[in-house]
């Protein structure tokens, strides 16, 4: 018992967020680097995964198994044993991003020193605020010439609304890029471009005081630091763990992936920073990662392209205790007890079984379809149910129609099975007796993966006639509003999703606010929460 408690309490488990090419595969390179997981860096198999244009979405399909085994890296560094959750790059699979975030305990944010925030660091901010887990900055590639450094942060705290301490601070940039000076230590960690970050860097360490630092930094950037340190000193928040525990307040660090500087001692300061598993809330309270029974939610369902094998791999987040292939679970939304089937757990490309794992662990379970998004699975005797992970508001829909009616039974089949995974949502519509299903998915790239699926698993041929909706409000208090007397607008439609809750559909959104306005209580919701 003692002993896996101290298993537990090693485990870090988080996942890598950013606009595209801000750098997150090259950190994370770099991260397996220090683990020693890699001789060099650059050799993370599903990298190409991320890279792939809009037309070779097909292909990305066909190496499903390669994306499979980058989804997360477990290695061990420094007596801790970390999890990373590696998250889809390309625009249109954010959704898969966001289940992901949901088994992570924090996120490091790597953004880009010349540009700053972007799109999609945004949006993913957005979700990790939801869930109030710590969040750490990297902003990358300071061997470029990057944006003011006071400008960064000032916008990381305006646009996301998250306050931020810098941990350390970047002298220069691009080809003055000299270092970072960290304000705990007073010193600065000098930038030698390491043959491009191939190896681990060679750092040096300078007092600011030390003369031999103007050696490195002209008289100039020393003059400038310390007046840049005199302004941080007196404007920016003071470092407070508690604060940055809850989510309000953000590290931030300063480096370059590529060259590896300043990587290290970032993973270092974010280890020390960020905490073990967290307790995970179910309908019957908080469960302990310490807690002696296993228990885990499935937060990620991943098709097996192979055609003679139409099985899943559902990915589990161990939430409590230890897990033992060899013992039963229960399956509580199946309500069946069963073993957890070809269990394995990923590190960089090398899929292996395993037979134990603990609390903080991700693994993958051969799912012959039992499981849906968000199920729990837990000791037999056990019944709870871990907190649902929310639905996110698709931004795309289309009326799917059947080319062949006499398939329609095929067609349900595949088409809630494919929900089921998460990568599309669907509605239904009645009008007039007729039920018409729409599909909302978040990234227009799913509604060609649908289609592609439902033709080559099911044997279904389907158009997709593209509506204009891109707002969804789930209806909150749907059991006090009369739903057949909501006073709508000229572009809003009434659909129901796969549980039957009513919700609706706008072309604009200030139509959202019309329906407000015109329907006294009603309360609508971005996100589905049931
Ligand atoms: P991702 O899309 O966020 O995973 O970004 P990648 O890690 O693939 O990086 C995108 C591009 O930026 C690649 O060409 C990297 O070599 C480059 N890159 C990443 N980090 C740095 C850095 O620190 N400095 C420079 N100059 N380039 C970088």
């Amino acid at each position: 018992m003692a002993d896996y408690s101290r298993e537990i309490e090693r485990r870090r488990t988080f996942a890598i967020i950013s606009h595209p090419d801000a750098g997150k595969t090259t950190l994370t390179e770099k991260f397996l680097l220090y683990g020693g997981v890699l001789n060099q860096a650059g050799s993370v198999k599903g990298k190409a995964t991320a890279r792939h244009a809009v037309s070779d979405w097909m292909e990305i399909e066909k190496q499903r198994g390669i994306s499979v085994t980058s989804s997360v890296l477990q290695f061990l560094y420094d007596g801790y044993c970390i999890n990373i959750l590696d998250t889809p790059g390309h625009q249109d699979f954010s959704e898969d991003t966001y289940r992901t975030l949901m088994a992570a305990d924090s996120a490091v944010m790597v953004i880009d020193g010349g540009k700053g925030v972007e799109a999609q660091t945004r949006k993913l901010f957005k979700v990790c605020a939801m869930r109030h887990i710590p969040i750490f900055t990297f902003i990358n590639k300071l061997d470029r010439d990057a944006r003011d450094t006071f400008d960064l942060v000032d916008e990381i705290e305006k646009e996301l609304g998250i306050p931020t301490c810098p941990v350390n601070w970047p002298i220069g940039s691009g080809k003055n890029f000299r270092g970072v000076y960290d304000r705990n230590t007073r010193r600065v960690l000098t930038f030698r471009d390491t043959l491009k970050g191939t190896k681990e860097g060679i750092e040096e360490e300078i007092d600011l005081n030390d003369p031999h630092l103007l050696d490195v930094i002209t008289e100039d950037q020393k003059a400038q630091l310390e007046e840049e340190i005199e302004l941080l000193d007196g404007a920016s928040v003071e470092f407070d763990q508690s604060k940055v525990d809850k989510g309000e307040l953000s590290p931030v660090f300063f480096g370059s992936a590529l060259t590896n500087f300043g990587v290290e001692t970032f993973l270092q300061h974010f280890l020390k920073m960020t905490s073990s598993p967290l307790p995970r809330m179910a309908d019957c309270g908080l469960i302990n990662p310490a807690d002696p029974d296993f228990s885990a939610f499935v937060f990620k369902i991943q098709a097996n392209m192979n055609k003679n094998h139409r099985d899943r791999i559902a990915f589990m987040r161990i939430c409590s205790g230890k897990f033992d292939a060899d013992k039963e679970v229960y399956h509580v939304q199946g309500d069946r007890k069963m073993r957890l089937l070809q269990p394995q757990q990923m590190m960089a490309d090398d899929r292996h079984v395993v037979s134990e794992a603990y609390a903080g662990d991700i693994i993958g379970v051969f799912d012959p379809g039992l499981f849906s998004i968000g199920d729990t699975v837990c000791a037999p005797g056990k019944k709870f149910r871990f907190e649902g992970i929310p639905t996110f508001a698709p931004e795309h829909f289309a009326r799917v129609a059947l080319l062949d009616s006499m398939k329609r039974k095929q067609f349900v089949k595949g088409i809630e099975q494919i929900a089921q995974e998460g990568a599309i949502q669907i509605f239904r519509e009645n009008s007039g007796g007729m039920e018409e299903i729409i599909v909302g998915v978040v990234g227009v790239l799913q509604f060609d993966v649908l289609k592609f699926r439902l033709e080559n698993e099911y044997n279904v041929d389907i158009r997709l006639d593209m509506l204009p909706y891109e707002y969804i409000r789930w209806i909150v208090n749907k059991d006090e509003v009369d739903l057949d007397h909501l006073v709508g607008t000229s572009d809003m439609k009434k659909v129901v999703d796969m549980k039957g809750n009513p919700l609706l559909l706008f072309v604009n959104s200030w139509s959202v606010g019309m329906v407000l306005d015109r329907n006294e209580g009603l309360q609508l919701e971005e996100f589905s929460r049931n």
